[in-house]
């Protein structure tokens, strides 16, 4: 959208934006005549499942700052959850407070959560004892309906996401490279971790609304599919870190281990980088799925034939199964001087069964990687866009939750559930 507007410093706005924000001085105020959008507009623009920024593009500085509702004033507000009680217990509607909104701070109405398999972990205590009542979800896209004073990064009504963490240190020095998972203070995950603003524990995206920091939401560009982006900010940053990483290149050759959530993803991602990719899963019903996103091949984990035949052949594997298991076989496939990087499985690799001598010979490596930092999500999320890369998603009402978690266990998902916040918006 091309614009004659100017902003104060006189530089001119962005032209490539929908949202126009001036590249110099950061500034939107212009004039233009429109008023702020109802509550009841904004709620069926993001009942779209599409992004609507156009139609808050021109809002002025003033109507920015102003809550969209009563309940978003100067101090805490409640905000439905849906929380597990226990390990075993379903899910069930829970109230948590929402900080009061600081100048960084913006306040999401959230849309859409995926359903992560650390979901699914944490609820079950698999990585040590949680904070019952735990509200997982860090998989988060949402329309921004109010912001604090401070805050340049977003205009309410722009479209935000979430991912697997909300604050960190900002001062060390993995924070100040863009590492923030491995903030030497501790990073503060989306949920079930200790909160440094409230002291409590924090609560993730299985909620109406969410206050983040600014600088720990991303921004999602317009003309996405909502609901099929919220996976990225998990399963995405994910599994595009180590293809970053370990700079997979064009015509390499990629091995993704498991098929799920993160696997598919991973698919779609090395496709993107013309590298030559090969899936191994032990669901023979996939193997049509991963040739459909472009993998070369598909081999079962059983399939001695094809396990023989791979070989040495392989630059990079890329493991996303959620469980400790056999992983020698795998490491059998590395050419010298390969990688296989975990990202699926955090507790005890106890099945892992490697031989030293095996990696040794080989110069082969095992490594492990966590998610991304705020950039590197903010990069994929653009890679995405720009290359119309989605989540395979099956959408679910909140009461579905203890159903789809089942569900994700037994491998009956395809390949993400997202719970849909919106359509029960659309009715408000
Ligand atoms: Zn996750
Ligand atoms: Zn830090």
């Amino acid at each position: 959208m091309q614009s004659q507007a100017r902003c104060k410093c006189r530089s001119g706005f962005s032209s490539t934006q929908e949202v126009q924000v001036c590249k110099q001085c950061g500034d939107d105020d212009h004039e233009s005549g429109l008023a702020e959008p109802s509550r009841r507009a904004l709620l069926k623009a993001a009942g779209t499942g599409l992004a609507a920024a156009p139609l808050f593009g021109a809002m002025s500085a003033s109507a920015q700052t102003r809550p969209v509702s009563p309940a978003v004033g100067a101090g805490p507000f409640p905000t439905r959850a849906w929380s597990a009680n226990s390990a075993t217990a379903p899910f069930s509607p829970f109230s948590v407070q929402r900080r009061a909104v600081g100048a960084k701070d913006v306040v999401i109405d959230v849309l859409y959560c995926g359903i992560c398999h650390s979901d699914i972990h944490t609820v079950h205590g698999d990585w040590g004892a949680p904070n019952y009542p735990v509200v997982p979800g860090h998989e988060i896209v949402g329309r921004v309906v109010a912001v604090g004073s401070a805050v340049k990064k977003f205009r309410v009504g722009d479209v935000a996401g979430v991912g697997c963490m909300v604050d960190s240190c900002g001062e060390c020095e993995n924070c100040l490279a863009d590492r923030e998972q491995n903030c030497l203070k501790g990073t503060t995950f989306t949920y079930d971790a200790p909160d440094k603003v409230s002291g409590g524990v924090t609560y993730g995206g299985y909620s109406e609304r969410i206050v983040v920091t600014e600088h720990f939401a991303i921004r999602i560009p317009p003309g996405m599919d909502l609901a099929a982006t919220a996976p990225l900010l998990c399963a995405g940053i994910t599994t595009f870190s180590p293809m970053q990483h370990w700079r997979l290149q064009s015509g390499q050759r990629v091995g993704v281990i498991g098929m799920g959530g993160l696997g598919h993803v991973a698919v779609k991602l090395a496709v993107a980088r013309r590298a030559e990719v090969t899936v191994l899963t032990t669901s023979p019903s996939k193997i049509a799925d991963a040739r459909r996103m472009g993998a070369r091949e598909a081999v079962l984990w059983s399939d001695a034939d094809a396990m023989k035949r791979l070989a040495g052949h392989f630059d990079l594997l890329i493991s996303t199964v959620p469980v400790s298991y056999r992983m020698q076989p795998f490491f059998e496939l590395l050419k010298l001087d390969g990688t296989l990087v975990n990202v699926g499985a955090l507790g005890t690799l106890s099945e892992a069964d490697l031989s030293g001598m095996a990696m040794g010979f080989g110069r082969k490596s095992l490594s492990g990687s966590m998610i991304g930092g705020i950039a590197e999500t903010q990069e994929v999320i653009d890679y995405c866009a720009a290359r119309n890369i989605a989540a395979d998603v099956e959408l679910i009402q909140p009461n579905q939750i203890s159903q789809a978690f089942e569900r994700v266990v037994n491998k009956g998902v395809r390949y993400r559930f997202v719970i849909d916040f919106a359509s029960t918006k659309r009715s408000v």
